[in-house]
């Protein structure tokens, strides 16, 4: 572990690859790519992060973007509860940090959306404080330069290494150099699937994976419980040119999102048109639709559907063209085959 430090350093400064995060140390850029970064790939992220912050290039900006902007911003990411997390922490910052982001580990860490990962990295990559940021990636590195064969799934394993690292972090640039040569040497050499490049790898000789061959069974991961199935009907209301969409009360999963009605269950056609009934709809067509599932993390949407063409616009729904869906509704991604049916 002292080792890295002078192992990892100038690998990372010859080799690092350009991305636009990268540009300059701005600690509100940094906040915003390593939000949307967690859970969904580099390539992915860059041409929202690009849209982001030409539309909202500051803390005060956020904090003041209306929320329907703000989802609509976000659409296609997923995992909208990041996004909400974002502008409530930029109100804070606003309240409490004069509109910047703090420069402060504990502080950043009290923020909503702020773990000790993303603490780790804004703290470390923006103000240069000798505070490690722990992901996928670099548990991988560290567990296999070390030879560490617990499960990394675990927390206590993540903070153990958080504690190790921070034991051997240097401060002011090599800080942010740190953190992101991790994180890169995980990314280009130290792969999950398959052999890692060690042959390339600045850390080879301190590093006990690769003297003994265990990185076939580092990291470690205890086997996952199984995902609840929910099984949902969804239903395409058709009335003129417009469809029906309501937006979601239930606290929790997608919380405050557009969605087109549904009901948990799946339905069978008698069920589902009395279903419609209820709601105070005259239905004039009706047939089964597509089939989709959706994988949240800890569960999934297993979903029917029902395409219904009603005679009038009941109350209790937004009837909106496919354009104005498109361009004013964040529909989550999970309903995208419907949406994607509705396009066609
Ligand atoms: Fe990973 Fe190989 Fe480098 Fe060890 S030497 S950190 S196993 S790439």
């Amino acid at each position: 572990m002292r080792d890295l430090p002078r192992l990892i350093l100038p690998w990372y400064r010859a080799n690092r690859r350009a991305l636009p995060f990268r540009e300059g140390r701005d600690p509100y850029r940094i906040w915003v790519s390593e939000i949307m970064l967690q859970q969904t790939r580099i390539e992915a992220v860059i041409p929202y992060y690009y849209r982001f912050v030409k539309e909202l290039p500051t803390v005060n900006a956020l904090a003041a973007c209306p929320e329907e902007k703000l989802l609509k911003l976000w659409e296609g990411l997923g995992y909208y509860s990041r996004a909400r997390n974002l502008k409530k922490a930029a109100g804070i910052m606003v309240e409490r940090h004069g509109g910047k982001v703090p420069g402060d580990y504990e502080a950043l860490l009290s923020l909503p959306g702020i773990g000790a990962y993303t603490a780790g990295a804004i703290a470390s990559i923006a103000f240069g404080l000798p505070e490690p940021a722990v992901d996928g990636n670099v548990l991988r590195v560290i567990a296999r330069i070390t030879g560490d064969e617990r499960d990394v799934l675990d927390p206590k394993t993540r903070k153990d290494v958080a504690e190790k690292l921070k034991a051997v972090y240097p401060a002011g640039t090599d800080a942010g150099d740190l953190t992101e040569g991790l994180m890169e040497l995980g990314e280009v050499l130290c792969l999950p699937g398959g052999a890692p490049k060690c042959g390339d790898c600045p850390a080879r000789e301190s590093c006990r994976a690769c003297r003994d061959g265990s990185w076939d069974r580092i990291p470690y991961r205890a086997p996952a419980k199984e995902k609840r199935v929910c099984p949902k009907t969804v239903f395409l209301l058709r009335c003129g040119g417009k469809y029906a969409v309501r937006q979601r009360t239930e606290s929790g999963l997608l919380h405050g999102l557009f969605e087109f009605p549904g009901i948990d269950g799946h339905l069978t056609k008698k069920e589902a048109l009395a279903f419609l009934e209820k709601q105070g709809l005259t239905v004039l067509s009706f047939s089964p639709g597509k089939k989709a599932k959706h994988v949240f993390t800890h569960l999934i949407w297993d979903m029917t559907s029902y395409r219904a063409e009603a005679e009038t616009e009941a109350p209790g729904f937004l009837w909106k063209t496919p354009e104005e869906l498109r361009n004013e509704i964040a529909l989550p991604t999970a309903f995208k085959a419907f949406w994607k049916e509705i396009s066609e």
